[in-house]
């Protein structure tokens, strides 16, 4: 039965007497709740719960992300690109030409463009899978508990877009940070640094 039909049985004047009496029931508008909560305070709390999500979010990548439809990513990445990116999936080993990418530069997201890995924190892992000791920025990446395929793993996401990376693993070079971010090259696109 619609709303229409509804208030179809009511004639003219019973609605009338029908709303009064539920005014005189909830008692008078709200404006009092307005006015319930002084303004100085509304200001205090609503900066407080700013300043807890700032906290929260504890990387400045953060302030600039990236949110995108399904519908975007799709069109805008390749299906490999999208695979990895949003759907968490892993490129085959040795599959990508950025395995043998030598030169100075800087690796960016395939997704946001967010500078992530600098050259310099490329090492050969012999994986199969682009491998850099350390991401280009303390808060480019961020790390996530990932317990897929019966195995306990931290994910390495882009900061700014949340696109799957890969994983890092404390293997890496000891000489260094001992870590081993290991990403597929498909998430990533190669900047030249005389390009
Ligand atoms: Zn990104």
């Amino acid at each position: 039965m619609s709303v229409a039909v509804y208030l179809g049985r009511f004639r003219h004047e019973d609605l009338k007497s029908h709303w009064a009496s539920a005014a005189a029931i909830m008692g008078p508008p709200p404006a009092s709740t307005q006015s319930a909560i002084p303004a100085s305070l509304a200001a205090s709390t609503t900066a407080k719960h700013m300043s807890k999500i700032h906290s929260d979010s504890s990387t400045a990548a953060t302030a600039d992300k990236v949110t995108k439809s399904d519908a975007d990513w799709r069109a805008e990445l390749t299906r490999e690109q999208y695979h990895v990116l949003r759907q968490h999936g892993t490129e085959r080993p040795g599959t990508s030409p950025l395995n043998r990418e030598k030169r100075k530069g800087t690796f960016l997201c395939a997704g946001c463009g967010a500078e992530l890995f600098a050259s310099g924190a490329k090492f050969e892992s012999g994986t199969g899978w682009p491998s850099f000791d350390r991401p280009s920025a303390k808060d480019a990446v961020s790390e996530h508990d990932d317990r897929s395929l019966y195995m306990q793993r931290t994910e390495v996401r882009c900061a700014r877009c949340d696109g799957h990376l890969g994983h890092v693993f404390p293997d890496g070079p000891r000489d260094t940070t001992g870590q081993r971010y290991c990403i597929n090259g498909v998430a990533l696109r190669f900047k030249p640094d005389d390009g």
